[in-house]
C-alpha cells in the first residue's frame, strides 16, 4: 500500500476538548482508519459500517480477515440498532462492567455492521471503552467504531501513541494522542452461552469479577490456554505467535526463583556465545522489596544485553500497564534471544500470562 500522511492529534485525556476532536472524528466518518487511546490499549478505528474503510484496518494491521473485530460504542443507546435486546445476565454484565474493559459476544443485526467486522460470524464484539478520549471520539464521529489494537498484526498491542506510529506510520490517517493507556492490556471478551460465561480472552476484568456480578446458575468458564503438552525446553512454537517481539522469547517457570534465575543466565551465556544480542524479562519483586531485586538483575546483568523489569508480583495491574511496552523495549535493544519469568496467575496475571505464553509462541520451560 502506498504511504499516507499520518495525523497526530494530541489531546487532554481526561477533558478532550470537542474541537481537539473534531478533525478526527470528521476522518472517521470519511471512511478513514484513526488510532485512538482506550483505558486497555491503542484502538485502530474505522466506521463499522463502512466495508472499505475496515478493510484498510485489516491492510493497515496485516491482519488475517478471518479474526473479527470488536465493535465499540459511546453509550447503550447505540446498542439496539447492533443487537437484539440482551439477556438478563448480559444486562447484568453492562450494569457491572460498561463503560469497562469487557467486550460482549452477541447476536448481531443483519445487515447492521460490514460482514468484514464479524468476519462472517453471526456474532458481534460490543464494548463501551472507559476512556473519556475515546468515547467523546466515538460520540462525535456517531458511528459504531470497529477498533482492533492499533499495531502490526502479531506484534504487542500499542499502549503509547508512539507505539502505534512505531508500527502503523504512513499506513493510517492518523492518531490520537492521549498520553499512555491505562489498563495495558485488552478488554476480557466473553459470550453467554445457555446458562454457561464463556471466557473467550481472558483481559482487564478477572474471573472473579464476573463470578460476583452474575446472577445464581450462571457459570463461568474460565479461557481455555493452549495445549500444555508443548510445554519442554526449547519445544519449537505453536502454531504462531501473538503480542511478541521480534527477538524469540522463552519463558521460564518454577518455584524456586533463585533456580529459575539460574537457569536464564545459563540461557542467556549459551545464546551470547551463539553470538545473539540478548534480552531478559523481570518482574519486580513484592512488596518493592528492592534488594531482591537488585539481586535478581544482578544475576542476569553481565549475560544479557538488556533487562526489562516489569512492574512488580505485588502489585500486578502495574505489570500488566507496563507489559507491552517492556516487550517492546527488547526490539530497541535489537535482542534475537530474549528469556522470561512468569508472574503469579491470580487476578489480573490470568491474562498477563495469556499474553506472555502467547508471545512465547509455546516457548515455555517448567523446572
Ligand atoms: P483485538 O483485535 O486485538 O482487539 O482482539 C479482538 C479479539 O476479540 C480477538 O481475540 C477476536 O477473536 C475477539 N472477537 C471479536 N469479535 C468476536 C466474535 N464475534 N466472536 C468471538 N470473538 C470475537
Ligand atoms: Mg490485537
Amino acid at each position: 500500500m502506498g504511504e499516507m500522511h499520518t495525523n497526530i492529534w494530541r489531546v487532554d485525556a481526561e477533558h478532550p476538548m470537542p474541537e481537539d476532536l473534531q478533525e478526527a472524528a470528521e476522518g472517521l466518518r470519511r471512511g478513514d482508519t484513526i488510532a485512538f487511546p482506550t483505558e486497555t490499549v491503542y484502538g485502530l478505528g474505522a466506521d463499522a459500517r463502512n466495508t472499505e474503510a475496515v478493510a484498510a484496518v485489516f491492510t493497515a494491521k496485516g491482519r488475517p480477515s478471518d479474526n473479527p473485530l470488536i465493535v465499540h460504542i459511546a453509550d447503550r443507546s447505540q446498542l439496539s440498532e447492533l443487537t437484539a435486546p440482551p439477556e438478563e445476565a448480559v444486562s447484568r454484565l453492562m450494569d457491572a462492567f460498561w463503560p469497562g474493559p469487557l467486550t460482549l459476544v452477541l447476536p448481531v443485526r443483519q445487515g447492521a455492521l460490514s460482514p468484514l467486522v464479524t468476519a462472517g460470524l453471526p456474532t458481534v464484539g460490543i464494548r463501551i471503552p472507559d476512556h473519556p478520549v475515546a468515547r467523546s471520539l466515538i460520540a462525535a464521529a456517531g458511528c459504531p467504531v470497529a477498533a482492533p489494537s492499533a499495531n502490526r498484526s502479531g506484534r504487542p498491542s500499542p499502549t503509547e501513541a508512539a507505539h502505534v506510529l512505531g508500527d502503523l506510520a504512513g499506513r493510517i490517517a492518523g492518531v490520537v494522542d492521549g498520553g499512555p493507556a491505562g489498563v495495558g492490556l485488552e478488554s476480557t471478551v466473553v459470550e453467554l452461552r445457555g446458562d454457561t460465561l464463556y471466557v473467550l480472552r481472558p483481559g482487564g476484568v478477572t474471573g472473579a469479577e464476573l463470578r460476583r456480578a452474575l446472577p445464581a446458575g450462571v457459570r463461568v468458564q474460565d479461557a481455555v490456554e493452549a495445549p500444555t503438552a508443548t510445554e519442554t525446553p526449547r519445544a519449537p512454537g505453536m502454531k504462531y505467535a501473538h503480542y511478541a517481539p521480534r527477538g524469540s522469547l522463552t519463558i521460564v517457570l518454577g518455584a524456586d526463583r533463585a533456580a529459575v534465575l539460574a537457569y536464564m543466565r545459563r540461557e542467556l551465556e549459551m545464546a551470547r556465545a551463539r553470538g545473539e544480542r540478548t534480552g531478559a524479562l523481570l518482574f519486580g519483586a513484592a512488596g518493592g522489596r528492592q534488594a531482591a531485586e537488585e539481586q535478581a538483575a544482578g544475576m542476569l546483568a553481565a549475560a544479557a544485553d538488556h533487562i526489562a523489569r516489569c512492574g512488580s508480583q505485588g502489585d500486578l495491574s502495574s505489570a500488566a500497564r507496563e507489559l507491552y511496552g517492556a516487550l517492546r523495549s527488547f526490539d530497541e535493544a535489537e535482542a534475537a534471544f530474549i528469556v522470561a519469568e512468569g508472574c503469579g496467575e491470580e487476578g489480573i496475571g490470568a491474562a498477563i500470562m495469556n499474553r506472555l505464553r502467547k508471545a512465547a509462541a509455546g516457548r515455555v520451560v517448567t523446572l
